[in-house]
C-alpha cells in the first residue's frame, strides 16, 4: 500500500475544521509504529486505538508524553492492562464496564477519565447507553460511590449511512442530550466538558452540532487495510 503523507493529510483536515478549539484525536489503529512516529513528529499527541493488545504494545515503544484514548468496545477482562496509562476511555458502554474500571482504577490508584457512549445510530449492533439509562444511573446513588471514575462527557457514533441528514440528526439528538445533562445537578464525579462525536466521513457535521473531539483515522492515516 502507498505511504500517506500524513503531514499533507494533517494539515488539510485542521484546515478544514469548523471550531478550532474542536480536539483531534488520530485513530491509529491497524497502523505501525513507523506511522505513529510521523504522527508523533507531525505534533499528534492525542492517538485512538481500538484494541487494548494493540494500544499496549504501542504506547511501550512510543514516547510517554503520548494520550492513549481507548475508543473501541472494551471487555471488562481487559481494564485493567490500560488502567496504569490510558489518558481517556471514550467507549464505556455499559455501568458493568464502568464498574471495573472504578475496581481497576483503584488497584492502580488513579481516577480514570472516562466518556459514556450513547447509542444514537440506527444499527441494533452498536454498543451504548439509552438516554433513559444515563438519566437514571448519573441522578441515582451508585455513581457516588464510585470514587476512582471520572465521568469527563459522552461519545457516539452515527448511523453508517450516506444519508447527511440522518447523521446531523443524530449528532443534534446527542447535542441536546449532552446539553440537558449539563444542566443537571451531578456528582463530583461527573464533569460533563468533552463531547466526542465525528470520524472522517462526518466530522464537520460533528462541529456543527457541537463536538469538541473529534476522532479521526483514514483521513490522515489513509485506509485501513485489515488483513
Ligand atoms: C475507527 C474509528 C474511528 C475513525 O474512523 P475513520 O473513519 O477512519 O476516521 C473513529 N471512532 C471509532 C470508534 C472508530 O472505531
Amino acid at each position: 500500500m502507498e505511504e500517506p503523507d500524513i503531514i499533507n493529510n494533517l494539515e488539510k483536515t485542521l484546515s478544514t475544521f469548523k471550531n478550532p478549539d474542536c480536539r483531534l484525536v488520530a485513530v491509529s489503529k491497524t497502523k505501525p509504529i513507523s506511522i505513529l512516529e510521523q504522527a508523533y513528529a507531525a505534533g499528534i499527541r492525542d492517538f485512538g486505538e481500538n484494541k487494548v493488545q494493540e494500544m499496549t504494545e504501542k504506547a511501550d515503544q512510543l514516547p510517554k508524553d503520548i494520550r492513549w484514548h481507548m475508543i473501541g468496545h472494551l471487555q471488562r477482562n481487559k481494564v485493567k492492562y490500560i488502567a496504569p496509562y490510558v489518558h481517556l476511555i471514550h467507549s464505556v458502554d455499559s455501568l458493568r464496564l464502568l464498574k471495573q474500571i472504578d475496581k481497576e482504577g483503584k488497584k492502580v490508584e488513579r481516577i480514570i477519565p472516562c466518556l459514556l457512549q450513547v447509542h444514537i445510530a440506527k444499527e441494533e449492533t452498536k454498543y451504548g447507553w439509552d438516554e433513559k439509562e444515563l438519566m437514571d444511573f448519573l441522578s441515582g446513588e451508585e455513581i457516588k460511590t464510585m470514587k476512582n471514575i471520572h465521568i469527563a462527557g459522552l461519545m457516539g457514533m452515527a448511523t453508517n449511512t450516506d444519508n447527511l441528514e440522518t447523521i446531523r440528526n443524530e449528532f443534534k439528538g446527542l447535542s441536546q442530550l449532552f446539553d440537558k445533562l449539563k444542566s443537571m445537578v451531578l456528582p463530583e464525579q461527573v464533569q460533563l466538558k468533552e463531547l466526542s462525536m465525528g470520524m472522517s466521513a462526518d466530522y464537520l457535521i460533528a462541529q456543527d452540532e457541537g463536538s469538541t473531539m473529534v476522532r479521526i483515522g483514514s483521513a490522515i492515516f489513509g485506509a485501513r487495510n485489515y488483513n
